[in-house]
């Protein structure tokens, strides 16, 4: 898959569409979900452009990589749910339902999930 720069992800790391920040630095911007599924739903979306984790991984520098992971690992300590628990999912392709074609986490918490693939 190419990367689409008219994506939704893209234009929020743009400006051009307003988002809830959560966190922010150099490698990534994590904004809350849209529609969030969980009481705690936010998005971790590396700057750079990458459309999955595959690619992202692949193709990204080393310091790409570890500002972004680090950038998760801030996003969780922020958002306060290291003592009740916390998943991170990220849908790729179309047997994920992933919607939009830019690599990012989500981070769900803030109540029992459930098992993950009831
Ligand atoms: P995916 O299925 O690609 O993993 O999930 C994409 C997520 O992006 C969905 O949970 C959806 O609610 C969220 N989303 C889609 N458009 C917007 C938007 O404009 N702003 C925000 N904050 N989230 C969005």
């Amino acid at each position: 898959m190419s990367y689409d720069p008219s994506n939704i992800f893209a234009k929020i790391l743009r400006g051009e569409i307003p988002c809830k920040k959560a966190y922010e630095d150099d490698f990534a911007l994590a904004i809350y979900d849209i529609n969030p599924r969980a009481p705690l739903h936010i998005l971790v979306i590396p700057k750079g452009p990458y459309t999955s984790c595959d690619d992202f991984v692949s193709n990204a520098t080393d310091e790409e990589i570890v500002g972004f992971y680090r950038a998760v690992g801030k996003t969780i300590n922020a958002a306060d749910v290291i003592s009740t628990g916390y998943r991170l999912i990220s849908n790729t392709g179309v047997n994920a339902h992933q919607e939009v074609p830019h690599y990012h986490v989500h981070l769900v918490g803030g109540a029992d999930l459930g098992k993950m693939m009831p």
